[in-house]
């Protein structure tokens, strides 16, 4: 600008010594007329130039800045350049702007932004699942309008955010979220949350399992302790009860061995991703040695019948497969009276596949029941299982071996009459078996 008051002065400076001169050369009159000519001139340029600019001032964003003539050019090229510069933040910002949404959009936590009336800015699809809100219709909207838990709105007048709340109830009843507001800004709130539905299951089920584990344990224990009491008191022993006393001590030890050792099958199971081999194996092979121990289990007790397809092997772990069939009959035995009827089955399935099945005749479960059968120490009957022997685990065992497998186990029961378990699984883990295997069998 210095500059620009540099030349003026000079333009001036140059028009006073040309009044001057024409003054001397023409006269006063002239000379004073041709000045206010110039004056005039300039005016009307300066005119021109303002109604230029107010013209683009009132054109709609992106017009381009007119051309000017003098220190009018200077003024729209400064104009044109902060045009310029301000079309560039707000590419940046809309680039910064996307960046910040695809990555919220990418992200399992919800996120809402709450202006200083706790009213709906912005927020990414994981809030709009998790909340339930509509971004097109629910925009503007206070969130106590959406959340509507009388406890929430507590939490967000109390202006306490040190703990995140837990929000029961989410998305009809069986979702919880964990809600943490962080203030910023001008009163403005970034809510963040997570789903936090698995993490609460499976910290309900860690302290279930250790309340049934101590509960299954304390009776052997007591038991133990009980009779150990009493043997060391008695001086001279009286050799029925101490015989008893063995018998029963021996019972409640191999109880708490067989749950020792469902657990750590269990532990082992879930914590693998796949079947701890993927190796063939020779189902018609191992359903046979199932039918001969069942046969011994049953003691007579039972009629065993045994249908096997000789030509259908599985690929995956032995072990696990073996453990989880083993399940199936022990069950069926148990839980079958006297004079029942069992049948062990290894067929192919229409898709290809294989279906493993026990079907027994005896005291069935209710419908209630089947859904819950495979949790972790779920028992229709609590006391039957234990007076045979069950940990509670089996089912559970199954269920983990048979989905390292990709298989499912359907059960189809009813009461008095009597079930039918089966593992079937899919055409890929089956295989015709070797002609060598087929031949002998
Ligand atoms: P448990 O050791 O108690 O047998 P499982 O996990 O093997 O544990 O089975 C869970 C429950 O399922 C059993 O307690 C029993 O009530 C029921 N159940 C399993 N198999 C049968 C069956 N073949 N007939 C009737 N009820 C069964």
């Amino acid at each position: 600008m210095r500059g620009y008051w540099r030349g003026a002065a000079g333009w001036l400076a140059l028009w006073l010594v040309l009044t001057v001169i024409a003054a001397g050369a023409f006269g006063t009159v002239t000379a004073l007329a041709g000045l206010a000519a110039w004056l005039l001139l300039l005016h009307v340029r300066q005119l021109w130039h303002v109604d230029a600019l107010l013209r683009w001032l009132d054109q709609p964003p992106g017009t381009p800045v007119p051309h000017g003539s003098g220190i009018w050019a200077e003024v729209f090229s400064y104009l044109a350049r902060l045009v310029r510069r301000q079309r560039q933040n707000e590419a940046d910002l809309r680039s910064a702007l996307e960046r910040f949404q695809s990555a919220t959009a990418a992200m399992n936590e919800a996120v809402i932004i709450l202006d200083e009336l706790d009213r709906i800015e912005w927020c990414n699809p994981s809030a709009e699942h998790y909340f339930e809100i509509d971004a097109r219709r629910d925009l503007g909207r206070q969130l106590t309008y959406i959340v509507r838990q009388p406890q929430f709105v507590e939490y967000l007048d109390e202006q306490n955010f040190a703990e995140p709340f837990v929000l029961r109830g989410a998305r009809g009843g069986e979702t919880t979220l964990t809600v943490q507001l962080v203030p910023y800004g001008n009163q403005q709130k970034l809510v963040i949350s997570r789903d936090i539905t698995r993490w609460e299951r499976l910290e309900a089920m860690r302290r279930d399992l250790v309340a049934n584990v101590s509960h299954e344990l304390r009776t052997p224990i007591t038991v133990l302790a009980g009779y150990l009491e009493t043997l060391n008191d008695q001086e001279a022993p009286d050799p029925e009860f101490q015989r008893r006393a063995m018998e029963l001590m021996t019972q409640q030890t191999s109880r708490m061995q067989n749950l020792v050792e469902d657990l750590l099958t269990l532990s082992r199971l879930e914590n693998a991703r796949g079947p701890s081999a993927e190796q063939p194996v020779d189902v018609p092979r191992m359903v046979q040695g199932l039918h001969q121990e069942a046969v011994a289990l049953s003691a007579g007790r039972h009629q065993i019948g045994v249908d096997i397809d000789a030509g259908l092997w599985l690929t995956g772990a032995e072990g696990e497969l073996r453990s989880a069939f083993l399940n199936l009959v022990t069950n069926a035995i148990r839980y079958t009276p006297a004079k029942g009827q069992i049948t062990i089955r290894w067929r192919p399935t229409q898709d290809g596949g294989g279906a493993f099945s026990v079907t027994d005749t005896g005291i069935g479960i209710a419908p209630e029941h089947i859904p819950r059968l495979t949790e972790r120490f779920y028992r229709v009957d609590r006391s039957r299982s234990r007076e045979t022997g069950g940990t509670g685990l089996g089912l559970a065992i199954v269920k983990y071996a048979l989905s390292h497998h990709q298989a499912r186990l359907e059960i189809d029961s009813e009461p008095e009459q009597g079930s039918t378990f089966s593992a079937i699984f899919p055409a890929r883990r089956t295989s015709p078996a070797p002609v060598a295997a087929a031949a002998t069998a």
